[in-house]
């Protein structure tokens, strides 16, 4: 029998080969932590070496982005593909359009995105990508062209057969536009290379709504597993994009109130809670870049809280879905002595490790964005097979297709996550994840 890994060796060694990468050893740590009995009890994986060569990207592709502005200067940034894992099927995942985007965020957010796709069941690989440029006050102009110039280099290291980026923070379907026609422009295929694109260009019906409906679909299926139900519970949600809008949309479809959204000047607390009238407002003022949630207050009145985040107004049900870290130790205390019941991320790793421990420590009901938050990307694989087939399927069919899916990943993450103390769904998303993944690395030999 290989001898068994230990967690404190193996952080040891992911901190010596990649220094200062603290977003990506955190995320390494929060998974190998899980896997590791499962990796120790198997001699394959341990002879194969499959945890060391699973956290060592295939491959990380970094480039120049200039481009002009609307003054006609020149500015350059820096664009990003992390191709992690094609064990079980094309790189995917999305590109992020941010100003904290470093190489670390990437490696953290394409190694998690290997563990959510293989939880979809769909045949996906794990990859991330994007950008130091920041959307925020840019002219559509300048995005515009700096998504021809993002595509004039990545265009080479993606196709339908190798790599499939989509949207992510800052990346939403006038990106995807524009970058789809670059790319179109520069190789002269039609197909698809891309997700999330445009309805009429190939994209999917229910692409927009899925993330967001696919969080409150496994929150309610948390919450049926307690004999419990959203109906009647309050809610809390950070963002204001297209994850938050849609998760608090489908909360009133399923009788829950909104009570909360956020953006990075503050949050906004509606107490007669948020309708769709008022959400379909938000959608609209936000996809102007730079407009602040802030203005929501002349047009319904409500509080906003400058620099201040949600997570002490008291609620049933807290939905993160704004960006990663942004709920802290003191937020989860709070939360839980304020009597929430769960905490579901539809953001990837809100939750800090140090909120993570308090969450699970106080018994809080948490779904972890790795199977949370895979419906986005669940119809974005779904996307592909419309592209591949040429035919496109209608909303009623995916909106099904989707609900099926996140029960599924429910299901999956009850059965690998059943302990002493309940289920782990933490546990049970990465357990499951890493299980197909190694599996199908085992199955190719030493590549
Ligand atoms: N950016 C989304 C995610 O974090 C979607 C990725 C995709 O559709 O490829 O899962």
């Amino acid at each position: 029998m290989p001898e068994p890994i230990k967690l404190d060796d193996f952080m040891d060694w992911i901190a010596e080969r990649s220094p200062e990468q603290t977003e990506f050893h955190q995320t390494v740590h929060e998974v190998v932590q899980s896997v590791l009995p499962c990796v120790n009890d198997n001699p394959d994986y341990l002879r194969a070496r499959i945890l060391y060569r699973l956290v060592e990207p295939d491959r990380i592709v970094s480039f120049r982005v200039a481009w002009a502005d609307d003054r006609n200067d020149v500015q350059v940034n820096r664009g990003y593909r992390v191709q992690f894992c094609n064990a079980i099927g094309p790189y995917k995942g999305g590109l992020r359009f941010h100003s904290s985007v470093t190489e670390s965020i990437l490696k953290f957010l394409g190694f998690e995105q290997i563990f959510k796709n293989a939880l979809t069941g769909l045949p996906m690989g794990g990859a991330k990508g994007g950008s130091d440029f920041d959307p925020r006050g840019r002219s559509s102009g300048e995005i515009m062209r700096f998504c021809q110039s993002f595509m004039t280099e990545l265009y080479r290291h993606i196709g339908p057969d190798v790599d499939v980026p989509a949207g992510d923070i800052g990346v939403g379907e006038a990106e995807i536009g524009y970058l789809f026609g670059q790319y179109k422009r520069i190789t002269g295929h039609f197909n698809g290379t891309l997700t999330g694109k445009g309805l009429e260009f190939g994209g999917s019906c229910m692409r927009p709504e899925a993330t967001g409906y696919g969080a409150v679909y496994f929150l309610e299926d948390m919450l049926h597993s307690r004999d419990d139900a959203i109906e009647g519970r309050s809610v809390v949600v950070s963002g204001a994009g297209n994850v938050a809008t849609h998760a608090a949309e489908k909360i009133l479809h399923r009788g829950g109130k909104v009570l909360t959204l956020s953006d990075s000047g503050g949050f906004l607390h509606d107490e007669d809670g948020l309708t769709e009238e008022k959400i379909a407002w938000v959608r609209k003022h936000k996809a102007r870049h730079g407009a602040s949630l802030a203005d929501y207050v002349g047009e319904f009145g409500g509080e906003w809280h400058e620099d201040k985040k949600p997570w002490g107004v008291d609620c049933d049900v807290a939905l993160p879905c704004a960006t990663q870290d942004e709920l802290g130790q003191e937020d989860a205390k709070r939360l839980a002595n304020n009597g929430c019941i769960a905490v579901v991320e539809g953001a990837n790793r809100p939750l800090t490790i140090d909120a993570f421990q308090v969450v699970k420590d106080a018994d809080v009901l948490f779904g972890p964005g790795k199977a949370a938050n895979a419906g986005g990307v669940a119809m974005s694989g779904l996307e592909m097979s419309q592209n591949s087939a040429r035919l496109s399927r209608s909303a009623e069919d995916l909106r099904t297709a989707l609900r099926q899916i996140m029960r599924d990943i429910h299901n999956t993450c009850a059965e690998h996550g059943e302990g002493k103390q309940g289920v782990d769904y933490a546990k049970g998303a990465n357990v499951a994840g890493f299980r197909k993944v190694a599996d199908a690395l085992l199955a190719f030999g030493v590549v």
